[in-house]
């Protein structure tokens, strides 16, 4: 966890108390026993709550804007992106009233700040990941990891909902989903938000997916010699 804290900047996570959460055991509800709606009031993102878009193969990135009306932030990625999810921690930026928000990589060198440049600046400089916001309008508009040392050296973090150009890939799974308690979600609704996750094929994790764990683990055994 060590990792993961320094990577969100040392966000003050709970763990003994996340681990000893009741797991509330509530019946099925009449409406999934019956037919599942294609719709739910359980909002997770305005980018998936309609259902997950996927990615295109042949998509080689595009741009990103930031929300203001004027001046805009530009940042050009000429990659496609990778990991995208939905995450629940209180860290990344989400729009307004989104219970996550939505975030992926692309590699560091893919990716450059390509008008109003000056407008940005970083939330959190002891953060592990350096969030780039616009301070016209908030949206952070990249994150870079600056420690070499840090086992996703080398990705910038990016939302594509920033993005008009279509074919980014779409989202693959829900990363740190008790966490969305820590940003104001009442715990009775956890059954709710990952049953919700399920129908929309994002399967709920309370860290990251295990192929990106299994990354930041053998990254450390490397650096212990272990590997
Ligand atoms: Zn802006
Ligand atoms: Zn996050």
């Amino acid at each position: 966890m060590d990792i993961l804290k320094r990577w969100f900047g040392g966000q003050s996570a709970t763990p003994a108390a996340s681990s000893h959460r009741p797991e509330p055991k509530a019946a099925p509800s009449a409406a999934a026993a019956t037919q599942a709606p294609p719709t739910s009031n359980t909002k997770i993102h305005p980018a998936v709550d309609g259902g997950v878009k996927a990615g295109s193969d042949a998509f080689n990135g595009g741009t990103l804007h930031c929300r203001c009306d004027s001046n805009k932030v530009e940042v050009t990625v000429k990659a496609q992106c990778a990991h995208n999810h939905v995450c629940g921690c209180t860290k990344c930026w989400k729009p307004n009233g989104a219970t996550f928000s939505m975030v992926a990589v692309v590699p560091r060198d893919s990716l450059s700040v390509t008008a109003n440049e000056d407008k940005l600046e970083v939330v959190d400089a002891s953060a592990a990941i350096q969030r780039h916001a616009c301070k016209g309008c908030g949206v952070h508009m990249y994150g870079r990891i600056e420690n070499t040392d840090h086992p996703f050296h080398g990705l910038d973090f990016i939302h594509t909902e920033l993005s008009n150009d279509s074919g980014w890939a779409g989202p693959e799974f829900a990363a740190f989903v008790s966490s969305i308690i820590e940003g104001g979600t009442h715990p009775d609704n956890m059954d709710d938000v990952r049953s919700r996750l399920k129908q929309l094929g994002l399967e709920p994790y309370d860290c990251l997916s295990p192929p990106l764990m299994d990354a930041i683990a053998t990254h450390t055994a490397k650096a212990k010699g272990v590997l």
